[in-house]
């Protein structure tokens, strides 16, 4: 926090503070070789996620008194000193100083979290039942929904409490155009014809970088993926349907609104990518071993 490895009871600041106006950002580091196992940690899209935080401040006016070599030193500091040797999710945080807006504080938080992906990973499989949210994303002439900033997290409470409230698990955005966005933390990708689509980036979805990297990496598995507004109704009709995002990694959904995708649940497709994510992200796949930075 500000400089220094301490522990996480003694980062303390006033409650005056407004961690409210704050940004950040959420990257994961996984073990080399076998995500289910314990080793060598190496962070995923440090790069994207570094840039997207940097970009976020600059659009909500935040000073970043650190360098991006100066925020991997931290990342680097702060997982050695816990000895993590499973897969750790890191969040840098930034936000204005009480009544000193040109500086701020920075804090890199990191703990252990549980993977989905891996192989006979038996949480891949669980039934995930998702509605159309009654609330719409909000939309970039409001607040835009390319900075990570915790502002916007506030909309994604009311979809998933009113999904929750609903008996459902999570919910999908539709934008203010009533074209389908994302999900409240994670971004959605559909399978069709054996075809993968997802939203642009105009359609109120955060610029995630798990995205840009299917994107990229999903046309090695056979299927082409189309950026494109996809329809409620198309939503309804498609095959399979998955989040992608850090957090997300790659979820599989059963259902929006009770309507269940095709008739193989996890869909082939989504198991495809999944695995060959989990293996990008063990460094197994030499090709895009350039996302890996390691600790
Ligand atoms: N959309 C929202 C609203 C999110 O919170 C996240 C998680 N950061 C994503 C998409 C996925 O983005 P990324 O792949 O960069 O984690």
């Amino acid at each position: 926090m500000n400089g220094k490895v301490i522990p996480t009871g003694e980062a303390l600041v006033s409650a005056m503070e407004p961690i409210y106006l704050g940004i950040f950002e959420g990257i994961k580091a996984y073990v080399e070789g076998d995500v289910l196992s314990e080793g060598k940690l190496n962070v995923f899209g440090w790069k994207q996620h570094v840039d997207r935080l940097f970009r976020s401040a600059e659009v909500d006016g935040l000073a970043m008194p650190y360098s991006k070599e100066e925020l991997m030193r931290a990342v680097k500091d702060t997982i050695k000193a816990n000895g993590y040797k499973r897969n750790t999710y890191i969040q840098p945080r930034v936000w204005p100083k009480a009544g000193r807006q040109e500086d701020s504080h920075v804090v890199v938080p990191t703990w252990g979290f549980e993977t989905l992906l891996g192989r006979d990973n038996p949480l891949f499989g669980e039934e995930r039942r998702f509605m159309v949210s009654s609330w719409r994303r909000l939309s970039s002439d409001a607040l835009p929904p390319q900075a990570k900033s915790w502002a916007n997290y506030a909309n994604s409470a009311l979809a998933r409490r009113e999904a929750v409230r609903c008996g459902y698990d999570n919910a999908v955005f539709l934008d203010r155009r009533g074209f389908v966005s994302e999900s409240t933390g994670a971004c959605l990708m559909t399978v069709r014809d054996g075809k993968v689509i997802t939203p642009p980036v105009t359609a109120s979805i955060l610029e995630s970088v798990t995205r840009g990297c299917f994107i990229e990496f999903i046309p090695d598995l056979g299927a082409p993926v189309e950026v494109r507004d996809i329809t409620r109704v198309e939503l309804y009709a498609s095959d399979e349907a998955f989040l992608c995002g850090t957090g997300g990694e790659c979820t599989p959904i059963t259902s929006v609104d009770d309507i269940k995708f095709g008739d193989q649940y996890p869909g082939p497709i989504t198991t495809k990518i999944a695995e060959y994510y989990s293996d990008i992200l063990a460094g197994n796949v030499a090709k895009y071993r350039h996302w890996l930075t390691p600790v």
